[in-house]
C-alpha cells in the first residue's frame, strides 16, 4: 500500500495532527510532536497521549504512516561541547515523545559542522549521538533526512547518510528519508524517469533502500544543484510532476509515510489527489 500525506499542524495539540490530515485526504503524515523553534515543550499529558492514540485509531492511521520531524534548533553534529549536549539531551526528550505518542521513527536534519571541525568529525558526532539516543529510548528508529547542503549542513551526499548509518550500532533503529527536493538542490537529477532511475540506483548503491523509513516530496524552486533549500507546489518546479508520477508508481516506495512539505497548504487536497490517481493509474 502507498501513503501520501503532508507535514500538518498539531498546533492546538499533537491529537489535532490526524485529523488534519484526514480531512485533506492523506493516508499519512508528517509533524511536530513540540514547537520546532523552540528547546522546551512542557511535557505530553496523559489527555495529549490518550487522545493521539485514539484519533490516529478512529483517522486509520499506523505508526509506519507517520514521520515525526524534531526541531529545527538540534544539530546532533556540533562541535562544540555544549551546543552537543544539549542538542543530545533534546533529542533523547523528542524521542521519547514519539515513544509516548506510540509511533516508530523521527526524523531529524544530520546537523552541521559550522566550519569549526572536519565534516567527517562532524558525521562521527551524528552516529555517536544516535548511540547514546537509541540506548535511552525503547521502539523509535531515528530517520536521517538528506539535505540541499546549505551554508555546513551536513547530508547533502549519500556517502553521508552511509557514513553515518555505518557507525550505528543497532541498524534495526536507523533509517533515512529522502526529500525530492533537497537531494535535487544537492545535485541529483530527478526531473525525468530515467534520471530517477538513475539517482535511486545511486541511493541504493549507496546507502541501501532497505534502511528508506519515508519520503519528502516536494518540488524545487531553484536548479539542479543550487544547494539552495526552496520548495516549490509539485509539478510547479524545476523537478516537475513526472517525478513523483515515478515515486507514486514505483512499489518500492509502499508502507512508508510519503508527505508533501510544498509552500501551499491549499493545494495538498489537490496534490494528494494526484499522488493517488498516479498510484493507481
Ligand atoms: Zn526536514
Ligand atoms: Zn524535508
Amino acid at each position: 500500500m502507498k501513503y501520501f500525506g503532508a507535514h500538518v499542524s498539531a498546533s492546538g495539540g499533537v491529537y489535532n495532527a490526524p485529523r488534519n490530515a484526514h480531512d485533506i485526504g492523506a493516508t499519512a503524515f508528517a509533524l511536530f510532536t513540540k514547537n520546532q523553534r523552540q528547546w522546551l515543550a512542557a511535557p505530553l499529558s496523559a489527555k495529549d497521549i490518550d487522545t493521539f492514540r485514539a484519533e490516529c485509531e478512529k483517522y486509520g492511521f499506523t505508526p509506519r504512516q507517520i514521520l515525526p520531524h524534531d526541531s529545527y534548533l538540534i544539530n546532533l553534529g556540533h562541535p562544540d561541547a555544549d551546543g552537543l549536549a544539549k542538542s543530545r539531551d533534546s533529542f533523547v526528550e523528542e524521542m521519547r515523545r514519539c515513544e509516548l505518542l506510540g509511533l516508530d521513527r523521527l526524523n531529524f536534519h544530520p546537523g552541521s559542522h559550522l566550519g569549526r571541525i572536519s565534516l567527517e568529525e562532524s558525521l562521527d558526532r551524528v552516529a555517536e549521538s544516535i548511540n547514546i539516543a537509541l540506548e535511552q529510548t525503547h521502539g523509535v528508529t531515528a530517520v536521517i533526512e538528506n539535505t540541499a547542503g546549505q551554508g555546513t549542513n551536513l547530508g547533502h551526499r549519500f556517502e553521508h547518510i552511509a557514513h553515518i548509518i555505518d557507525r550505528v550500532e543497532d541498524k534495526s533503529r536507523v533509517g533515512y528519508c529522502i526529500d525530492t527536493c533537497h537531494a535535487f538542490a544537492a545535485g541529483y537529477d530527478l526531473s525525468t524517469a530515467e534520471a530517477c532511475e538513475k539517482t535511486f540506483a545511486e541511493i541504493d548503491s549507496i546507502i541501501s533502500l532497505d534502511y528508506l523509513r519515508g519520503m519528502h516530496l516536494n518540488d524545487a524552486m531553484r536548479p539542479l544543484g543550487s544547494r539552495i533549500d526552496r520548495h516549490e507546489r509539485l509539478g510547479e518546479g524545476t523537478i516537475g510532476m513526472e517525478c513523483f508520477r515515478y515515486i507514486a508508481r514505483d512499489p518500492r516506495f509502499e508502507e512508508m509515510p510519503l508527505v508533501l512539505e510544498t509552500i501551499d497548504e491549499s493545494l495538498w487536497p489537490a496534490e494528494i489527489a494526484a499522488l493517488k490517481s498516479a498510484y493507481i493509474g
